[in-house]
């Protein structure tokens, strides 16, 4: 069989009498023109190859599939097994993969060749798998992305924004973003409660080195964590106003003005500080939420 001629995504739910559960964040795309808009976006086609999380009933699949790129799909849902496999059985350049994707090996998946991130990702894990790819050993060639749109707007807002925090520093710092699509609740069956968008990053050149990155992790922590605080206050413990002069920075500025620079330069300041007294500041690194 063919990849034209593999029932809707509607009939093939249906038939495998597949639902959506909310334990996974499952809200599918059936819509076959929606799923190939977001693999133009993703800018894919032959000979490239996509590493696609959560593929569910395959609609997103389906259109990657088309574009002729290679594609390993990760799906945690077991019951989706019989249903992609009969999608693998009409497209040779599909791989399935059962499990976490918090937990899979990407480098080990890309098997030495540059690979591109495509995901309809579920709500629940969508963050932490954002800060993996990012920040991990592993870097994508591009990730083409569908977020709640909350979500989008703080991984794409500059300084100044209302969603400007520590989650767009982190991407802004290793990747430029763009927000590329919006896709309202009704685009999805179920429809979520919230809209989403597509976001479309590409990992910088100079992205930072991992110390300069952990770095750029606890300083955002600690200056986000008291968002309405000045950055002397809320850095006190990090080397307070004689880091925030070292970075070139205003004390009595606030964190969501600071731009991504601005945090690296603080970043660097720190790391030259601590490596000037030996003393690594105990700061646990805490998750990324804000
Ligand atoms: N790609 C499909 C689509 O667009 O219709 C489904 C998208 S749905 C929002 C999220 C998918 O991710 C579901 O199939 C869900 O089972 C899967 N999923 C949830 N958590 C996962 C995890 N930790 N690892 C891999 N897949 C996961």
């Amino acid at each position: 069989m063919s990849l034209e001629a593999l029932p809707s995504l509607r009939e093939a739910l249906e038939a495998h009498g597949l639902w959506a559960k909310k334990a996974f964040g499952q809200h599918f795309l059936l819509d076959l023109n929606v799923t190939r808009k977001i693999a133009r976006l993703a800018e894919v086609g032959e000979g490239d190859h996509v590493i696609e999380v959560g593929p569910g009933p395959g609609g997103l699949t389906r259109a990657l599939l088309e574009t002729g790129a290679k594609v390993t799909a990760v799906e945690k849902d077991e019951r989706f097994r019989p249903l992609l496999q009969e999608v693998a059985d009409a497209a040779p350049n599909l791989t399935l993969m059962f499990g976490d994707a918090l937990k899979a090996d990407e480098a080990q998946i890309a098997a030495g060749r540059p690979a591109h991130l495509v995901s309809n990702l579920p709500y629940n894990v969508g963050t932490p798998l954002l800060i993996k790819w990012l920040t991990g050993p592993w870097t994508p060639a591009s990730l083409t992305l569908m977020f709640q749109r909350e979500v989008a707007d703080r991984i794409t807002e500059g300084p100044g924004g209302a969603a400007y925090g520590r989650l767009g520093v982190i991407v802004q710092a290793t990747c430029a973003a763009r927000r590329v699509l919006d896709a309202p609740a009704r685009a999805f069956t179920p429809p979520p409660k919230v809209d989403s968008a597509v976001v479309r990053l590409e990992p910088r050149a100079d992205r930072p080195a991992p110390e300069r990155l952990e770095a750029l992790q606890r300083i955002t922590a600690a200056a986000f964590g008291q968002r309405r605080k000045m950055l002397r206050s809320s850095l006190k413990p990090m080397g307070g106003e004689e880091l925030i002069a070292a970075a070139g920075l205003d004390p009595t500025a606030r964190a969501e003005v600071i731009s991504v620079d601005g945090f690296l330069a603080l970043a660097d300041a720190w790391l030259a500080g601590r490596s000037a007294s030996q003393d690594p500041y105990p700061m646990p690194l805490s998750g990324v939420k804000d």
